[in-house]
């Protein structure tokens, strides 16, 4: 069925790029197509036409991109949390050993509380993790439990999404969005507290041709990291352990 999606997927792109042929184009890192971007509501060129990924995905895949040009990263066992399906088929390919997890979801390995995941001990050489974090009660004691199970030489690479300047760890549970924290940019500060270095990726060290930039515009008001021109960065932390 996945097959078929993605066999659709590839063919309405050639169709999108005729009918919007005065957009402005762009150059997708995850499956090379080259024209203009979907917009998803406010968010101009937000989405790939031929892999659906959209900007946060493109800037973390460059990230990932530049860390596997590194020969010193061990690509023996990765742990993929709340999986994409873009990553898994990256991971699947650069991994001796794949293994995914989610509190909820059924297509993957394990399920568990990533406040106390079931594994050894620097078990995983990578822990991938977008989007995660702002969920559990207890992110702190989430963050330490990816530390205990990365090898010493290991990375994990864990984004959230930036909603204020100053970080807001809520008493109940957000309504809409179901967040309990509500990151701002000091949140990393809680990575260098327990990872030995943290590294900030930002949109604007990549080429803007891949347009990773998160367009808010009116809807920007309280998120950081404004461009000034309705565009907004977006951030991903590269945690050693
Ligand atoms: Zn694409």
């Amino acid at each position: 069925m996945k097959n078929i999606e993605y066999a659709l997927k590839g063919f309405r792109a050639p169709f999108f790029k005729i009918l919007n042929r005065e957009k402005e184009r762009f150059l997708c890192p995850i499956c090379n197509y080259f024209g203009p971007f979907k917009d998803k509501n406010t968010r101009l060129h937000a989405k790939c036409p031929k892999c659906g990924e959209l900007e946060r995905a493109r800037l973390q895949f460059l990230v990932l991109s530049k860390l596997f040009e590194n020969k010193k990263l061990s690509t023996n066992k990765i742990l993929h949390i709340a999986p994409e399906n873009a990553f898994r088929k990256l991971f699947k390919k650069k991994f001796i050993s794949y293994t995914s997890g989610d509190m909820f979801r059924k297509d993957v390995d394990e399920n568990f509380d990533i406040q106390d995941i079931p594994f050894e001990n620097e078990t995983f050489d990578m822990v991938f993790a977008s989007h995660v974090l702002e969920y559990p009660d207890d992110d702190l004691k989430a963050i330490s439990e990816i530390k205990r199970i990365l090898k010493p030489n290991g990375v994990a690479i864990l984004p959230v999404p930036l909603v204020h300047d100053l970080t807001h760890d809520r008493k109940e549970r957000h309504k809409i969005t179901r967040m309990m924290h509500e990151p701002g940019l000091d949140y990393f500060k809680r990575f260098e507290t327990i990872f030995s270095n943290v590294e900030i990726h930002k949109a604007e060290m990549y080429p803007e041709k891949h347009q990773l930039f998160i367009y808010r515009g009116d809807f920007g008001n309280g998120y950081p990291l404004s461009l000034g021109d309705g565009r907004y960065s977006d951030i991903v932390p590269v945690c050693y352990a």
